[in-house]
Protein backbone atom coordinates (compact mmCIF):
# COMPACT_ATOMS: atom_id res chain seq x y z
CA UNK A 1 0.00 0.00 0.00
CA UNK A 2 1.05 3.41 -0.71
CA UNK A 3 1.83 5.71 2.29
CA UNK A 4 0.08 8.96 2.07
CA UNK A 5 1.66 12.60 2.03
CA UNK A 6 -1.42 14.82 2.86
CA UNK A 7 -0.76 15.67 6.72
CA UNK A 8 2.74 14.93 7.16
CA UNK A 9 4.70 17.71 9.05
CA UNK A 10 7.47 19.84 6.63
CA UNK A 11 10.04 17.52 8.64
CA UNK A 12 8.75 14.05 8.40
CA UNK A 13 8.72 15.14 4.31
CA UNK A 14 12.05 16.49 4.70
CA UNK A 15 13.08 13.20 5.86
CA UNK A 16 11.07 11.52 3.44
CA UNK A 17 13.31 13.51 0.86
CA UNK A 18 15.98 12.87 2.06
CA UNK A 19 15.36 9.34 1.76
CA UNK A 20 14.37 8.94 -1.82
CA UNK A 21 17.48 11.01 -2.53
CA UNK A 22 15.84 14.10 -3.39
CA UNK A 23 17.02 18.02 -2.51
CA UNK A 24 16.11 18.95 1.14
CA UNK A 25 14.20 22.21 -0.56
CA UNK A 26 11.61 19.69 -1.89
CA UNK A 27 10.32 19.04 1.17
CA UNK A 28 8.80 22.93 1.36
CA UNK A 29 7.52 22.47 -2.33
CA UNK A 30 5.80 19.93 -1.23
CA UNK A 31 4.69 21.54 1.92
CA UNK A 32 3.33 24.49 -1.24
CA UNK A 33 1.41 22.02 -3.34
CA UNK A 34 -0.28 20.05 -0.49
CA UNK A 35 -1.21 22.56 2.10
CA UNK A 36 -1.81 26.12 0.21
CA UNK A 37 -2.36 24.95 -3.94
CA UNK A 38 -3.78 21.76 -2.59
CA UNK A 39 -3.26 19.64 -5.55
CA UNK A 40 -4.47 16.15 -5.42
CA UNK A 41 -2.02 14.38 -7.63
CA UNK A 42 1.67 14.66 -7.80
CA UNK A 43 1.56 15.59 -11.74
CA UNK A 44 0.09 18.66 -11.00
CA UNK A 45 3.17 19.60 -8.86
CA UNK A 46 4.99 21.59 -11.85
CA UNK A 47 8.03 22.92 -10.11
CA UNK A 48 9.12 19.11 -9.18
CA UNK A 49 11.57 17.51 -12.00
CA UNK A 50 9.56 14.60 -13.52
CA UNK A 51 11.80 12.53 -12.06
CA UNK A 52 11.23 13.49 -8.42
CA UNK A 53 7.14 13.40 -9.60
CA UNK A 54 8.11 9.97 -11.09
CA UNK A 55 9.32 8.66 -8.09
CA UNK A 56 6.97 9.93 -5.59
CA UNK A 57 4.10 8.56 -7.23
CA UNK A 58 5.52 5.20 -7.70
CA UNK A 59 5.51 4.92 -3.75
CA UNK A 60 3.52 7.72 -2.32
CA UNK A 61 0.00 9.04 -2.90
CA UNK A 62 -1.21 12.65 -1.52
CA UNK A 63 -4.11 11.10 0.06
CA UNK A 64 -6.56 13.51 -1.06
CA UNK A 65 -10.21 12.49 -0.83
CA UNK A 66 -12.73 14.13 -2.90
CA UNK A 67 -15.85 14.66 -1.59
CA UNK A 68 -18.58 12.84 -4.04
CA UNK A 69 -22.14 14.31 -3.09
CA UNK A 70 -23.22 17.40 -1.22
CA UNK A 71 -26.87 18.38 -0.49
CA UNK A 72 -27.33 22.75 -0.03
CA UNK A 73 -29.52 23.84 2.35
CA UNK A 74 -32.53 26.61 1.91
CA UNK A 75 -30.42 28.72 4.03
CA UNK A 76 -26.89 28.26 2.51
CA UNK A 77 -25.48 25.28 4.86
CA UNK A 78 -24.25 22.73 2.73
CA UNK A 79 -23.06 19.09 3.68
CA UNK A 80 -20.71 17.03 2.04
CA UNK A 81 -20.29 13.39 2.00
CA UNK A 82 -16.91 11.67 1.57
CA UNK A 83 -16.39 7.72 0.94
CA UNK A 84 -13.60 6.89 3.32
CA UNK A 85 -13.69 2.91 2.42
CA UNK A 86 -10.35 1.04 2.70
CA UNK A 87 -12.29 -1.75 1.65
CA UNK A 88 -14.79 -2.90 0.31
CA UNK A 89 -17.72 -1.81 2.58
CA UNK A 90 -18.09 1.55 1.90
CA UNK A 91 -17.63 3.88 4.91
CA UNK A 92 -18.92 7.49 4.52
CA UNK A 93 -18.45 10.81 6.24
CA UNK A 94 -19.88 14.46 6.39
CA UNK A 95 -18.18 17.59 6.67
CA UNK A 96 -20.90 20.69 6.76
CA UNK A 97 -20.02 24.29 5.59
CA UNK A 98 -21.86 26.33 7.61
CA UNK A 99 -22.03 30.84 6.03
CA UNK A 100 -23.12 33.20 7.75
CA UNK A 101 -22.55 37.11 7.26
CA UNK A 102 -18.99 37.18 6.42
CA UNK A 103 -18.18 33.34 8.08
CA UNK A 104 -17.63 30.36 6.61
CA UNK A 105 -17.58 27.39 9.14
CA UNK A 106 -16.42 23.94 8.55
CA UNK A 107 -18.34 20.87 10.52
CA UNK A 108 -15.29 18.77 10.28
CA UNK A 109 -15.76 14.95 11.05
CA UNK A 110 -13.21 13.13 13.20
CA UNK A 111 -14.10 9.45 13.22
CA UNK A 112 -16.39 6.87 11.06
CA UNK A 113 -18.81 6.58 13.44
CA UNK A 114 -18.22 7.20 16.96
CA UNK A 115 -17.64 4.26 20.20
CA UNK A 116 -19.63 7.02 22.44
CA UNK A 117 -23.22 6.21 22.24
CA UNK A 118 -25.02 9.14 23.19
CA UNK A 119 -28.43 8.28 23.20
CA UNK A 120 -29.37 11.59 21.18
CA UNK A 121 -27.46 11.17 18.46
CA UNK A 122 -27.62 9.37 14.93
CA UNK A 123 -23.43 9.38 14.78
CA UNK A 124 -23.89 7.34 18.32
CA UNK A 125 -26.24 5.03 17.30
CA UNK A 126 -24.50 3.89 14.09
CA UNK A 127 -21.83 2.49 16.16
CA UNK A 128 -17.85 2.91 15.01
CA UNK A 129 -16.27 2.11 11.52
CA UNK A 130 -12.72 3.17 12.25
CA UNK A 131 -10.74 6.57 13.38
CA UNK A 132 -9.97 9.16 10.39
CA UNK A 133 -6.53 9.34 9.22
CA UNK A 134 -5.07 13.07 9.42
CA UNK A 135 -5.20 13.25 5.28
CA UNK A 136 -8.98 12.30 5.68
CA UNK A 137 -9.63 14.90 8.11
CA UNK A 138 -7.34 17.59 6.14
CA UNK A 139 -9.38 16.56 2.77
CA UNK A 140 -12.99 17.37 4.37
CA UNK A 141 -11.05 21.24 4.38
CA UNK A 142 -9.30 21.45 1.26
CA UNK A 143 -11.54 19.57 -1.37
CA UNK A 144 -14.80 20.65 -1.02
CA UNK A 145 -16.13 24.32 -3.22
CA UNK A 146 -15.54 26.50 -0.46
CA UNK A 147 -12.00 25.35 0.87
CA UNK A 148 -10.50 28.68 -0.33
CA UNK A 149 -13.03 30.49 1.86
CA UNK A 150 -13.24 29.14 4.93
CA UNK A 151 -12.69 30.51 7.89
CA UNK A 152 -13.44 28.75 11.11
CA UNK A 153 -13.28 25.13 11.72
CA UNK A 154 -15.25 23.18 14.82
CA UNK A 155 -14.21 19.70 15.25
CA UNK A 156 -18.05 18.52 15.88
CA UNK A 157 -19.36 16.73 12.99
CA UNK A 158 -19.06 12.58 13.51
CA UNK A 159 -16.63 11.10 16.05
CA UNK A 160 -15.16 12.27 19.40
CA UNK A 161 -11.90 14.05 18.03
CA UNK A 162 -9.99 13.05 21.59
CA UNK A 163 -10.59 9.39 20.89
CA UNK A 164 -8.71 10.10 17.68
CA UNK A 165 -6.42 12.89 19.46
CA UNK A 166 -3.26 11.99 17.09
CA UNK A 167 -4.87 12.32 14.09
CA UNK A 168 -6.59 15.60 15.03
CA UNK A 169 -3.55 17.14 16.13
CA UNK A 170 -1.50 16.27 13.08
CA UNK A 171 -4.74 17.88 11.07
CA UNK A 172 -4.20 20.85 13.49
CA UNK A 173 -0.58 21.44 13.00
CA UNK A 174 -0.82 21.21 9.07
CA UNK A 175 -3.72 23.78 9.76
CA UNK A 176 -1.66 26.32 11.81
CA UNK A 177 1.85 25.68 10.34
CA UNK A 178 3.47 28.68 8.73
CA UNK A 179 4.46 25.98 6.37
CA UNK A 180 0.91 24.34 5.90
CA UNK A 181 -2.05 26.95 6.00
CA UNK A 182 -0.96 29.67 8.76
CA UNK A 183 -4.46 29.29 10.47
CA UNK A 184 -4.58 30.87 13.75
CA UNK A 185 -5.46 28.35 16.31
CA UNK A 186 -8.13 30.61 17.75
CA UNK A 187 -10.32 29.79 14.03
CA UNK A 188 -10.87 26.14 15.27
CA UNK A 189 -12.64 24.46 18.03
CA UNK A 190 -12.40 21.09 19.17
CA UNK A 191 -15.65 19.71 20.56
CA UNK A 192 -15.50 16.91 23.42
CA UNK A 193 -17.64 14.87 25.83
CA UNK A 194 -14.28 15.18 27.71
CA UNK A 195 -12.49 12.03 27.46
CA UNK A 196 -10.13 12.63 30.79
CA UNK A 197 -8.67 8.93 31.39
CA UNK A 198 -6.41 6.99 28.71
CA UNK A 199 -9.05 5.03 26.46
CA UNK A 200 -8.76 1.37 25.68
CA UNK A 201 -5.70 0.42 27.90
CA UNK A 202 -4.53 1.10 31.75
CA UNK A 203 -2.81 3.80 32.10
CA UNK A 204 0.65 4.31 32.95
CA UNK A 205 2.02 6.27 35.66
CA UNK A 206 1.62 10.17 35.62
CA UNK A 207 0.16 9.31 31.74
CA UNK A 208 -1.23 12.79 30.53
CA UNK A 209 -4.87 11.82 29.60
CA UNK A 210 -6.38 13.22 25.75
CA UNK A 211 -8.16 16.04 27.34
CA UNK A 212 -4.81 17.21 28.99
CA UNK A 213 -2.85 15.98 25.99
CA UNK A 214 -5.01 18.06 24.17
CA UNK A 215 -4.80 21.45 25.90
CA UNK A 216 -0.81 20.70 26.24
CA UNK A 217 -0.50 20.15 22.88
CA UNK A 218 -2.75 22.46 21.06
CA UNK A 219 -4.12 26.32 20.93
CA UNK A 220 -6.94 25.69 19.61
CA UNK A 221 -10.74 26.91 21.59
CA UNK A 222 -12.40 23.68 23.38
CA UNK A 223 -15.96 22.98 24.05
CA UNK A 224 -17.02 20.73 26.59
CA UNK A 225 -20.46 18.85 25.76
CA UNK A 226 -22.33 19.20 28.96
CA UNK A 227 -26.15 18.51 28.14
CA UNK A 228 -26.83 17.60 32.07
CA UNK A 229 -25.36 18.66 35.35
CA UNK A 230 -26.66 15.83 37.11
CA UNK A 231 -24.43 12.33 37.05
CA UNK A 232 -27.06 10.00 36.99
CA UNK A 233 -29.10 11.64 34.42
CA UNK A 234 -26.30 12.74 31.81
CA UNK A 235 -25.44 8.85 32.16
CA UNK A 236 -28.66 8.09 30.49
CA UNK A 237 -28.39 10.66 27.56
CA UNK A 238 -24.62 9.83 27.47
CA UNK A 239 -22.99 6.12 28.19
CA UNK A 240 -19.52 7.77 28.40
CA UNK A 241 -20.42 9.29 31.49
CA UNK A 242 -19.80 6.16 32.87
CA UNK A 243 -16.21 6.01 31.69
CA UNK A 244 -15.63 9.93 31.73
CA UNK A 245 -17.69 11.59 34.28
CA UNK A 246 -18.16 14.87 33.62
CA UNK A 247 -16.86 15.72 37.54
CA UNK A 248 -12.83 14.38 36.46
CA UNK A 249 -13.17 16.68 33.54
CA UNK A 250 -13.70 19.50 35.18
CA UNK A 251 -11.21 18.76 37.40
CA UNK A 252 -9.08 19.21 34.85
CA UNK A 253 -10.35 21.78 33.36
CA UNK A 254 -10.25 23.99 36.64
CA UNK A 255 -6.73 23.11 37.13
CA UNK A 256 -5.51 23.98 33.46
CA UNK A 257 -4.33 27.56 33.28
CA UNK A 258 -6.12 29.20 30.56
CA UNK A 259 -4.79 32.39 30.51
CA UNK A 260 -3.25 33.01 26.75
CA UNK A 261 -5.07 32.28 23.86
CA UNK A 262 -7.48 29.27 24.35
CA UNK A 263 -11.23 29.49 25.04
CA UNK A 264 -13.79 27.12 26.98
CA UNK A 265 -17.40 26.50 26.20
CA UNK A 266 -19.61 23.80 26.85
CA UNK A 267 -22.40 22.82 24.61
CA UNK A 268 -25.64 22.24 26.58
CA UNK A 269 -28.40 20.73 24.88
CA UNK A 270 -32.21 21.49 25.62
CA UNK A 271 -34.53 18.64 25.79
CA UNK A 272 -37.82 19.23 27.32
CA UNK A 273 -38.25 18.34 30.38
CA UNK A 274 -34.94 16.70 31.03
CA UNK A 275 -31.89 19.49 30.63
CA UNK A 276 -34.50 22.43 31.06
CA UNK A 277 -36.05 23.06 34.07
CA UNK A 278 -34.59 25.66 36.71
CA UNK A 279 -33.58 22.58 38.88
CA UNK A 280 -31.04 22.23 35.78
CA UNK A 281 -29.69 26.34 35.64
CA UNK A 282 -29.10 26.08 39.13
CA UNK A 283 -27.12 22.78 39.06
CA UNK A 284 -25.05 24.15 36.05
CA UNK A 285 -24.84 27.56 37.85
CA UNK A 286 -23.09 25.92 40.36
CA UNK A 287 -21.10 23.32 38.68
CA UNK A 288 -19.30 26.21 36.60
CA UNK A 289 -19.02 28.53 39.22
CA UNK A 290 -15.62 30.07 38.92
CA UNK A 291 -14.89 28.83 35.76
CA UNK A 292 -14.26 31.27 33.10
CA UNK A 293 -16.41 30.13 30.76
CA UNK A 294 -19.34 30.11 28.77
CA UNK A 295 -22.52 28.13 27.81
CA UNK A 296 -23.66 27.66 24.03
CA UNK A 297 -27.56 26.22 24.37
CA UNK A 298 -28.69 24.13 21.26
CA UNK A 299 -32.27 23.38 21.29
CA UNK A 300 -32.56 19.38 20.68
CA UNK A 301 -33.41 18.39 16.69
CA UNK A 302 -35.86 15.66 16.29
CA UNK A 303 -33.78 12.73 14.59
CA UNK A 304 -36.22 10.18 14.37
CA UNK A 305 -37.45 7.30 16.48
CA UNK A 306 -36.42 8.78 19.97
CA UNK A 307 -38.36 9.66 22.91
CA UNK A 308 -36.63 12.99 23.23
CA UNK A 309 -38.32 16.38 22.49
CA UNK A 310 -37.26 19.88 21.62
CA UNK A 311 -37.77 21.96 24.51
CA UNK A 312 -40.28 25.25 23.91
CA UNK A 313 -38.37 28.08 23.09
CA UNK A 314 -40.10 29.81 25.80
CA UNK A 315 -38.10 27.05 28.44
CA UNK A 316 -35.16 27.91 26.86
CA UNK A 317 -35.11 31.72 27.06
CA UNK A 318 -35.55 31.39 30.86
CA UNK A 319 -32.84 28.98 30.84
CA UNK A 320 -30.71 31.28 29.22
CA UNK A 321 -31.98 34.46 31.54
CA UNK A 322 -31.06 32.04 34.82
CA UNK A 323 -27.74 31.72 33.75
CA UNK A 324 -27.27 34.85 32.18
CA UNK A 325 -28.31 36.47 35.75
CA UNK A 326 -26.48 34.18 37.73
CA UNK A 327 -22.91 35.41 35.79
CA UNK A 328 -22.52 32.33 33.79
CA UNK A 329 -22.61 33.51 29.79
CA UNK A 330 -25.17 31.60 27.76
CA UNK A 331 -26.38 31.84 24.24
CA UNK A 332 -28.78 29.95 22.25
CA UNK A 333 -26.68 28.78 18.89
CA UNK A 334 -28.56 29.46 16.14
CA UNK A 335 -29.42 26.43 14.38
CA UNK A 336 -28.41 25.94 10.27
CA UNK A 337 -29.19 23.33 7.97
CA UNK A 338 -32.25 21.40 9.32
CA UNK A 339 -33.49 20.60 6.24
CA UNK A 340 -30.71 18.39 4.76
CA UNK A 341 -30.07 17.08 8.29
CA UNK A 342 -27.01 19.24 9.09
CA UNK A 343 -27.88 20.21 12.58
CA UNK A 344 -26.08 19.03 15.66
CA UNK A 345 -26.36 15.37 16.36
CA UNK A 346 -28.15 14.10 12.81
CA UNK A 347 -24.89 13.14 10.82
CA UNK A 348 -25.01 9.58 10.09
CA UNK A 349 -22.62 9.22 7.29
CA UNK A 350 -24.94 6.78 6.27
CA UNK A 351 -25.54 6.41 2.42
CA UNK A 352 -28.11 3.81 1.88
CA UNK A 353 -31.16 2.93 3.06
CA UNK A 354 -31.50 5.50 6.13
CA UNK A 355 -34.80 6.65 6.89
CA UNK A 356 -34.10 10.11 7.56
CA UNK A 357 -30.90 10.59 5.25
CA UNK A 358 -33.07 9.30 2.50
CA UNK A 359 -35.68 12.71 2.59
CA UNK A 360 -32.09 14.76 1.63
CA UNK A 361 -31.24 15.91 -2.03
CA UNK A 362 -27.99 15.25 -2.88
CA UNK A 363 -26.21 16.01 -5.67
CA UNK A 364 -23.41 14.35 -7.14
S1 LIG B 1 -22.74 13.38 20.20
FE1 LIG B 1 -20.60 13.35 19.57
S2 LIG B 1 -19.60 12.05 21.13
FE2 LIG B 1 -21.80 11.65 21.29
S3 LIG B 1 -22.14 9.86 19.95
FE3 LIG B 1 -22.52 11.71 18.72
S4 LIG B 1 -20.58 12.09 17.69
FE4 LIG B 1 -20.16 10.72 19.41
Amino acid sequence: MKQKLLGRTLEELKEICLQEGLPAFTARQLCDWLYKKRVSSFDKMTNLSLKARNLLAEKYETGAVPYFKFAQSKDGTRKYLFNVSSSDEACYIEAVMIPDKDRKTLCVSSQAGCRMGCRFCMTGRQGFAGNLDSSQILSQFFFIDEAEDLTNAVFMGMGEPLDNLDNVLRAIEVLTSDWGCAWSPKRITVSSIGVNKAVGKIAENNEKSPLERFMDESRAHLAISLHNPFHGERLALMPCEAAFPLQETLRILRRHDFSGQRRVSFEYIMFKGLTDTPRHADALVSLLKGLECRVNLIRFHDIGDTEYIPSDMKAVQAFEDRLNSAGITATLRASRGQDIEAACGMLSGKEKNNTTNKQVLWIS
